[in-house]
């Protein structure tokens, strides 16, 4: 009798202090990615975790006279997005100043958002438009001429950024820079000349990209408030994506520690709406060994708020040596790695490896593969890896034989929708066979590789992860085209796994990228079914609701009351103020 009235006032109190939830989403067809229990009604978070997943019944019996009830009204809930290729902390500083023609369906419209944004574009600044983009998205199939870009600015200094292959600039862009017939080429680009040898405005990538960036590096920057407020406007635009996690790779002209100053000051002020591992990339030609031993006695990477949203250095990558970088031009042959490469890349990796700081490597080509992986391999025997994270990224033509290897040395793949932006010009090069498996996605996944899905934007390919997920499973370019065979696609499921839990696979991360309980409470109320719409409509999905770390990030139409108010872009003259970022409609 006693034990009775024990087990009974237990259950009573029991129920009575279960953890009550602060957010309770109902009505939804929530997609857990938890094998276990892979599609359910109901979620509860807690404590910037998933509390339980369930029936309405079930999880409505958590909640509490403070619990937040919010009606998916039958949307489709996924796990948040993690993106795990993206240069998120560059493209914040710089998001305001940039036009984006990013999901614009005609050069039309594309040409008059120009001439709008030329209008109002005070002295001193200047037009932008930096990738993201590529012709075949144009219903007019074809690039903007120089003659257009000129009408379109007239005297406002103007540059147009085409992927990684090449720029435009108009007159008044190249009289402010002062780029004269005597200007010279820089090593493996050019800058177009007409007949009189005078500058017409076209720089290209041939196919070293530093002529773009370091060019793009001259245009004036936004003060301290501007930037500040540009990352967070970008960060909103991904949530508004369904991002809710980003593994930043650094990039050109992005130095360590300066150009983090942003997102530190975000960070201490818990501003940061989505989770943020990020790499070190080197920026100086022959001075990387240097900067990797200095980087390693600034940073500890296990000292960071395991708690918060994760903004912490993860480890060395993308650029690890300047000689490693194989340019991802398919409008140029592929470019042969210089034989310093090797004994320079050897010092880095060596040194990482010693202080079991994980590492990422950009690379496009299987012949760069091949000796990226002789250097490791070589290492591995001197100082073990001992399942250490390590991984390619891109890997667009890796051998069947060379993922042998990856998989020998317990390295994985971040893969992104490069082809979708460059799939025709690949084929031009290389034919139509080579791209169908180009990278070899299916038989990567087969060899049970680690492996993750992002996007590589915001240059040489739009960072919209609907893009990467259209692309992965429809094996076709932004254009149209088929560029990878059907068999090399991926069904919707696999895809978005890669999309979400196969990033924190990739860096060994737990308890994240699922709907299950006791992971991260990270997650996207859809606007449209992704497992229901049909193929072309992937492309435009976006968010409706996006949860971080349990809290709202970003909030629209029916929801709008439940997230955060949007901030005013700063400065007036912003094209994202007046044109947003991705055109998803
Ligand atoms: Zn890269």
């Amino acid at each position: 009798m006693k034990l009775f009235f024990y087990a009974s006032l237990l259950l009573i109190t029991g129920n009575l202090y279960a953890q009550q939830a602060e957010i309770i989403i109902t009505n939804g067809k929530i997609s857990t990615l938890n094998r276990a229990q892979p599609e359910v009604q109901a979620v509860a978070i807690a404590n910037h975790k998933v509390l339980k997943t369930g029936t309405n019944e079930v999880i409505l019996r958590l909640k509490g006279k403070n619990t937040q009830v919010i009606n998916a009204n039958g949307r489709r809930v996924i796990p948040g997005l993690f993106d795990s290729h993206l240069h998120v902390i560059r493209g914040g500083r710089f998001y305001n100043t940039e036009l984006r023609w990013d999901g614009v369906t005609t050069l039309k419209r594309a040409l008059q958002m120009l001439r709008e944004q030329a209008q109002r574009t005070p002295a001193g600044q200047w037009v932008r438009v930096v990738g993201g983009w590529n012709e075949y998205q144009f219903a007019e199939k074809r690039l903007p001429t120089l003659e257009e870009i000129n009408e379109a600015t007239g005297n406002v200094p103007t540059f147009i950024l085409y992927l990684y292959g090449k720029a435009w600039l108009n007159k008044a862009g190249i009289e402010r820079l002062n780029i004269t017939g005597d200007t010279p080429n820089p090593p493996q680009g050019l800058i177009q000349k007409d007949t009189q040898g005078n500058p017409t405005g076209l720089l290209v990538a041939e196919p070293n990209a530093f002529i773009l960036y370091s060019t793009l590096a001259k245009l004036p920057t936004l003060s301290k408030a501007e930037e500040i407020n540009s990352t967070l406007q970008y960060m909103t635009e991904l949530n508004r994506l369904g991002v809710t996690a980003v593994m930043d790779a650094g990039g050109g002209f992005q130095n360590f520690p300066d150009d983090y100053s942003i997102t530190d000051a975000l960070n201490k002020e818990g501003k940061i709406t989505v989770r943020l591992p990020y790499f070190l990339f080197a920026q100086k030609k022959g001075a990387e060994l240097n900067d990797y031993t200095k980087w390693i006695g600034m940073v500890n990477l296990e000292a960071y708020d395991h708690n918060s949203v994760d903004y912490h250095v993860e480890g060395g990558g993308e650029n690890l040596v300047a000689d490693g970088a194989d340019f991802e031009n398919f409008l140029f042959p592929r470019p042969e790695l210089p034989a310093t490469m090797e004994p320079n890349l050897k010092a880095v990796i060596s040194l990482l490896v010693k202080n079991k700081w994980p590492f990422r490597l950009h690379a496009t080509y299987n012949e760069s593969i091949s000796r990226f992986l002789n250097v490791i391999e070589a290492v591995n025997k001197e100082t073990p890896l001992n399942g250490l994270v390590w991984f390619f990224d891109h890997a667009e033509t890796v051998s069947e034989e060379n993922l042998q290897r990856i998989k020998a040395l317990g390295g994985g793949i971040a893969l992104q929708h490069r082809m979708a932006y460059q799939g025709e010009s690949f084929i031009q090069r290389y034919g139509t066979k080579p791209a169908l498996a180009s990278p070899p996605v299916k038989r990567i996944l087969e060899l049970g590789i680690p492996t993750g899905l992002g996007t590589d934007g915001t240059r040489v390919a739009s960072y919209n992860p609907w893009i990467a997920l259209y692309w992965i499973t429809s094996g076709k370019t932004i254009g149209g085209t088929q560029v990878m065979a059907k068999e090399n696609t991926l069904d919707r499921a696999t895809a978005l796994q890669l999309f979400t839990y196969g990033g924190y696979n990739l860096i060994k991360a737990s308890g994240k990228g699922k709907i299950q309980p006791g992971y991260a409470a990270d997650m996207v109320v859809l606007d449209q079914d992704y497992f229901a719409v049909e193929e072309e409509k992937i492309k435009s999905i976006t968010s409706v609701m996006t949860i971080v770390d349990g809290k709202v990030v970003y909030a629209a139409d029916a929801y709008k009351n439940v997230g955060p108010a949007p901030i005013d872009v700063i400065p007036s003259w912003s094209p994202v103020k007046y044109f947003g970022g991705y055109q998803s409609k």
